[in-house]
């Protein structure tokens, strides 16, 4: 008979300098998926459950869904949320009946109240509940931030390859490939972590591009039969933690020795180009004198990390939009903010309509104070987004509801909320 493997997904990034804070309902807008639903709804899809539920398959094993819960990054998880949370993963496991393995696929930087290492407590839950002789494979984000208590908890840790990230899907194979090297080929398997007292910007942290691609591809030339993976987490520094730093994990089938030398390798080659990693960061004014300048009919862009919705933060912070509206320039621009009472004000208005609207720095107003922007109303909405580039492929987002405004500079301004009903 087939052996019976769950796949549990539970998945958001914490940043903990986030003037917010996460409850249940910033998952349910993006929809819980429970039991089958996590199959059915993620077909297709380019996320981890998908990928793990399709390779278990392949590999002849009855996939069983277990439940998925995503929501976009943000702020510290409440505690009487989490237990609402791991409430429901015990449930799924208790209806699942007799299971051989367990698939984890979570973030690896996720923080509740009184936890800095939450994917930690929830898969020391998961082993609680099934024994300890039920593998656990746990899958995690490249900027997740590994503890020793989940390489203690789980019999296999990996990450995702790619930044920006592409490979959620095939993460989400290799995830099912250990695990059938666990139950088919009855390997004993462990986790070597290292951290390293190292955080380097986001900025540098791109795979495609040096100085992070030659530390892959050495990675990479260390696998073998014996070294099954290596995962690199650069680890995202909007987090405030212990344990902190560059992590380096190797999953082994026993030699404990050569694994530690693969991940003395690495961080020795690591140490040898950190001042690699220094990013160049621009003001608001250079940025935008910047992309005008190299302007010339291509599209240029200007990424503010320090307030990036997808990196947790707030997406409150106005200082972009009002430099654009002031610059002058006839270089048509978009433009993002996370603003509800803008949006609760001018919603009702008619299309074509004159507004003036107060914006930014409503959820953290320690770090500046609203613009005013008159526009016209071009557009409103509440329908969710769907993804359709190369990352989380086909997965449908909801930002609450939404305005488009014009300025007379043509700045077009897109305001949205990630919170609120949908
Ligand atoms: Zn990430």
């Amino acid at each position: 008979m087939a052996k019976r493997v769950g796949v549990a997904s539970i998945i958001q990034e914490t940043n903990t300098f986030s003037a917010n804070r996460t409850t249940m309902q910033d998952f349910e807008i993006q929809g819980i998926w429970l039991g089958a639903e996590a199959d059915t709804n993620s077909q297709g899809m380019n996320i981890e459950v998908a990928g793990s539920l399709e390779q278990l398959r392949a590999h002849d094993f009855e996939a069983i869904p277990l439940m998925r819960a995503w929501a976009m990054s943000g702020g510290i998880l409440l505690d009487s949320e989490l237990a609402k949370m791991k409430s429901l993963l015990k449930d799924q496991i208790s209806a699942a009946g007799k299971l051989n393995g367990l698939i984890l696929n979570l973030h690896g930087a996720l923080v509740n109240e009184s936890d800095d290492h939450t994917d930690a407590q929830i898969t020391e839950y998961a082993r609680e509940l099934l024994g300890s002789d039920v593998p656990i494979v746990v899958t995690h984000d490249l900027h997740g931030n590994p503890s020793r208590r989940i390489v203690a908890a789980s019999d296999g840790l990996i990450g995702f390859r790619t930044y920006p990230h592409i490979d959620q899907g095939d993460t989400g194979r290799r995830a099912a490939d250990l695990m059938n090297e666990l139950l088919t080929n009855n390997r004993t398997l462990g986790t070597m972590l290292k951290k390293l007292n190292m955080i380097i910007p986001a900025e540098t942290m791109g795979t495609s591009d040096q100085p992070l691609l030659q530390i892959r591809e050495l990675a990479d030339s260390l696998i073998d039969d014996e070294i099954l993976d290596i995962s690199l987490f650069p680890v995202q520094p909007w987090i405030d933690v212990g344990e902190v730093g560059f992590g380096i994990t190797v999953v082994h089938a026993g030699n404990i020795k050569r694994a530690n030398e693969c991940a003395e390798v690495i961080r020795k080659a690591l140490w040898d180009i950190h001042k690699m990693f220094e990013a160049q960061l621009y003001s608001v004014e250079d940025a935008i004198d910047h992309a005008i300048k190299g302007y010339q009919g291509k599209m240029q862009m200007i990424a503010q990390s320090s307030d990036a919705p997808t990196g947790g933060s707030t997406g409150d912070d106005s200082r972009v939009v009002a430099a654009l509206v002031n610059y002058g320039s006839d270089i048509p621009s978009a433009c993002t903010v996370v603003d509800a009472p803008a949006v609760d004000k001018a919603f009702e208005r008619t299309i074509g309509d004159e507004v003036s609207l107060p914006l930014g720095f409503t959820i953290d107003p320690r770090w500046g104070s609203p613009s005013t922007v008159h526009a016209k109303l071009i557009n409103k909405g509440q329908a969710p987004v769907v993804l359709t580039g190369p990352a989380m492929t086909g997965q449908i987002v909801s930002i609450g509801r939404w305005i488009v405004v014009e300025t007379s500079n043509n700045l077009i301004l897109l305001d949205m909320r990630l919170q609120g009903s949908i």
